[in-house]
């Protein structure tokens, strides 16, 4: 067995015959109470740099989509490395569990890996292959939508810059040309939709669970809160926040000068004014994102000028490179990448801010010594980066350490308080269809009792925007939630987490230093604490109630109005 890589560059030509020995030999290992670190710790290092060597392929395949070698290499990492690795990963896991030992701060890895070793049957392995096959003919379906625009084929995103034209009728031609094409794929998605029920189903069963809600809740390793606990999230949103949120689009109603609003006078500032700019060239966002997070932290400052210095920013937008923007990490070089395509507007600096919060986390985890310490559910991943788009908010002017003129910085953090209130709703619309799905299987298999609950979430949460005459298009909203369709149930998260962030963000209205402090010893514990644990070393409470929620979206309304009369 030749010994483990050390240098980035050897790892990405490594083979499974090369790796597996090194798994061979942790499997047969025994090990004791004594020196069962000494274990964990040869199981990490090997882990780490099979993870590091999946992170860099891929990230490869991204930067430049057309380098044919990349994605060759990639694809023979998925065919060759990725399923060996994925099982003896497993036994590895099995095989701790059966120790019945318990070394120091392994408490809740110990536990999810008892959840994942309770849930695994074999016989659902070819039903988890079928399902990944359905989630591509989802993606096809999706992929192939284009509209002629303009003498030009635009695929649906491509029309969304139109959503930004001044003038009304223009915007509702885009909109319903989008939609009309949308709806052209109602029966291809519906009869998807009858092929994903009964494989989930029969996961559920094979796995002796009651329902799929109860499958995916163990298998999404939520195991610190309950379906009841996300219901009473539910109501808590149609309580706290929309009656908030129908404020929220009846000023944009009144400033637009509009009788209704319609869904196609969302995207467009309601007062006319040009898109924020706040850099031309991505040598300037870093310098602007650098001198906003020194003043956060001056850690954070660091951590931030490591990742210019070493070419861990990859930020332009070029032809050729993969669209939207991700952190990932290297775990054996401890270090994050980010990869974004930024074009020069306010919402690729909130992305910078975004994707460092994630990049600030994995190096504060980083520091744990083992890498089954370090994996953390998005409950909490997302209270790291969403917390940070916050945090940093107060230094976006130019005399604060930013970029822009007084105005511009409270347009930017006005526009960002109302976008976290409006998207609650919309979770709880996307999640409360699914409790009711999985829970009425035999109903929600007829694609039209589905349009008609989407419709009753609809009425319930997204009060304030007009939808007269658009049934058809309001009914088949949850076509177009991929989530729904490719990863069920996993939504909820983000609304918790943003519940989790505005908290931090009030903490630090108040003491700005202490909320940062607590911010970043919560971070440093990775994934050794639970939910509850880790939202309150933020300072945070993890809640589902009505009380918390509308103490916080209280302060939001009251912010926005403050930074409105400015
Ligand atoms: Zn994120």
């Amino acid at each position: 067995m030749s010994s483990l890589p050390q240098d980035p560059k050897t790892l990405l030509n490594w083979s499974w015959s090369e790796i597996e020995p090194h798994y061979n030999d942790l499997a047969a290992r025994t090990f004791s109470a004594q020196n069962v670190t000494g274990w964990l710790a040869d199981w990490t290092a090997l882990d780490e740099r099979v993870s590091e060597m999946y992170s860099r392929l891929h990230v490869a395949t991204t930067v430049d989509t057309t380098d044919k070698d990349a994605e060759t290499r990639y694809k023979v990492f998925l065919d060759t490395i990725y399923p060996g690795a994925e099982a003896a990963e497993q036994e590895l896991r099995e095989k701790l569990l059966a120790s019945g030992l318990e070394p120091k701060d392994f408490e809740v890895p110990l536990k999810k890996m008892r959840a994942e070793a309770d849930l695994y049957r074999a016989a659902n392995l070819p039903l988890l292959t079928e399902e990944r096959k359905l989630a591509m003919e989802y993606d096809k379906i999706i992929g192939a939508q284009t509209v002629e625009w303009e003498d030009k084929e635009l695929t649906i995103s491509q029309m969304r810059p139109v959503y930004l034209d001044s003038d009304r009728a223009t915007r509702a031609r885009a909109w319903r040309a989008a939609t009309q094409r949308q709806l052209a794929d109602r029966s291809a998605i519906n009869v998807l939709w009858q092929k994903f029920l009964p494989l989930r189903e029969k996961l559920a069963a094979n796995a002796g669970k009651p329902d799929y809600r109860a499958f995916r809740w163990q298998q999404m390793l939520r195991l610190d809160y309950s379906p009841a606990d996300c219901i009473a999230f539910q109501n808590a949103i149609e309580q706290a926040v929309v009656p908030a949120a129908r404020r929220l689009y009846d000023k944009r109603r009144k400033q637009l000068g509009v009788q209704t609003l319609r869904p196609w006078d969302l995207e467009i500032d309601p007062l006319g004014r040009a898109p924020l700019e706040p850099f031309s060239h991505v040598d300037e966002l870093k310098k602007i994102a650098s001198s906003i997070f020194h003043r956060v932290d001056s850690r954070f400052g660091e951590y931030y000028d490591t990742m210019a210095r070493e070419a861990l920013l990859d930020l332009d937008n070029r032809k050729g490179k993969a669209p939207g923007g991700y952190c990932t990490s290297f775990p054996m070089s401890k270090r994050p990448f980010i990869f974004m395509n930024a074009v020069g507007l306010h919402d690729d600096l909130q992305t910078m801010l975004h994707e460092s919060g994630h990049a600030f986390h994995n190096f504060e985890r980083d520091a744990l010594p083992y890498s089954q310490q370090r994996q953390v559910g998005l409950e909490f991943a997302e209270v790291a980066s969403m917390s940070m788009e916050l945090l940093a908010a107060p230094y976006l002017a130019a005399t604060a350490g930013g970029v822009y003129s007084a105005a511009d910085a409270a347009r930017a953090r006005i526009e960002h308080l109302e976008k976290n209130i409006l998207f609650w709703p919309y979770m709880a619309v996307v999640d409360a269809f699914q409790h009711w799905v999985y829970t009425h299987s035999a109903e929600a298999a007829d694609p039209s009792n589905c349009d008609a609950q989407w419709a009753i979430q609809w009425n319930r949460f997204m009060g304030g925007v007009d939808w007269s005459g658009l049934e058809p298009e309001m009914m088949t909203g949850w076509h177009r939630k991929l989530h729904i369709h490719q990863v069920p149930f996993y939504y909820v998260e983000y609304g918790l987490a943003q519940l989790g962030a505005v908290q931090v963000w009030a903490n630090a209205l108040s003491d700005q230093a202490g909320a940062v402090a607590s911010y970043r010893r919560a971070l440093a514990l990775g994934g050794t604490a639970s939910l509850p644990q880790l939202f309150a070393a933020a300072g945070a409470k993890f809640a589902f109630d009505a009380g918390t929620l509308r103490q916080y979206v209280d302060l939001m309304e009251r912010t926005i109005e403050k930074l409105d009369a400015e």
